[in-house]
């Protein structure tokens, strides 16, 4: 038997409006199971590759397949297989939690008596039961986001796709919803894109992607991402915080450079020790600490490398 078709697969996949190149050619490689974070500042495409992976866009060119699937000849195949959570509450406000649930989950072609179970369940785990016979208008924005997700996740379907679901929720209700989507994932080997202006959440991914401008700028697991920037980044502030970068990059440790308001973050390569010593010597500089490097260092110097 022949192992199972990754995900997603897609080569050159683009879209134009009109003029504008929402995305300009992309590559994508997802293993079933995985979790997938789109990351990119506003305007880099992120909504688009979602739109074109959910078969809601035609491409303007390249290929894609969902499960092997064909983006373009396929595409109520993989509508099948597909739960979608967009940036605007997909419950109809005049229906209850209950009636949106079972809604879908007859939109999704599941009998009746296996939709009824199926909506018991999506109330049961989004923790919904007691909020089941509210109007869908009436609900709180952290419920009516958790209804969202019960009602993309109804069907159980194989690949979520969820752009920035996180947005305008408390902690409380983003912990919930986080916890939510993990389950769904080791519970069914759920396949899950989301993208988020959050870095944070894309720690626990095992895919990033990062675009900007339309374009791919860097790919891969977070700790290999964070690896490019070096093994420490170094904060730097102060009138003398340039001289401090120019010592730097003479001895040859410098990986990355961000500029901030007030100075530079570094990426280094090798011992803290030399740069500490010219730090020292140095009385205009102000501020200077390590840390390791971060997801945000990565999509700053990546995103605004090329800007
Ligand atoms: P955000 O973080 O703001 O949601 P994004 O990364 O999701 O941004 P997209 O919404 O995919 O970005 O937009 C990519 C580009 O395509 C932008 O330049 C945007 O203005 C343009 N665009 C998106 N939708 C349309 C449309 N329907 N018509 C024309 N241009 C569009």
């Amino acid at each position: 038997m022949s192992a199972p078709r990754p995900a997603i697969e897609a080569a050159g996949l683009g879209r134009d409006y009109g003029s504008t190149r929402a995305l300009e050619s992309l590559d994508l490689l997802v293993a079933r199971g995985a979790l997938v974070g789109l990351l990119g500042p506003n305007g880099a495409g992120k909504t688009t590759t979602m739109l074109l992976l959910a078969t809601l866009l035609r491409p303007s060119r390249g290929t894609a397949r969902v499960f092997g699937h064909d983006l373009v000849a396929d595409r109520s195949a993989i509508r099948r297989c597909l739960g979608l959570v967009f940036q605007e509450p997909c419950i109809d406000g005049l229906l209850t939690v209950e009636e949106n649930l079972l809604f879908a989950a007859r939109l999704a072609e599941l009998p009746k008596r296996d939709a009824l179970k199926a909506v018991d369940d999506a109330l049961e785990r989004t923790r919904l039961v007691e909020r089941a016979s509210q109007l869908g208008r009436q609900l709180s924005g952290g419920w009516r986001r958790l209804a969202d997700i019960a009602r993309a996740t109804v069907h159980r379907p194989a690949l979520l796709i969820l752009d920035e679901p996180t947005v305008g929720l408390d902690p409380e209700h983003r912990d919930r919803m986080w916890t939510l989507l993990d389950d769904e994932r080791r519970a069914r080997g759920t396949t899950i894109v989301f993208s988020t202006h959050y870095l944070t959440e894309a720690e626990a991914c095992d895919y990033v992607v990062l675009l900007a401008r339309g374009a791919l700028v860097a790919d891969g697991n977070p700790a290999a991402l964070k690896a490019t920037v070096g093994n420490d980044v170094a904060e730097i502030e102060g009138p003398d915080a340039a001289r401090l970068l120019e010592s730097a990059r003479g001895a040859g440790a410098v990986r990355t450079v961000v500029r901030t308001e007030r100075g530079y973050r570094i990426g280094m390569s090798g011992p803290r020790e030399p740069l500490t010593a010219l730090a020292a010597a140095l009385p205009g500089v102000s501020r200077f600490a390590f840390r390791p490097p971060t997801l945000e260092d990565v999509y700053f110097e990546r995103t605004r490398r090329d800007a």
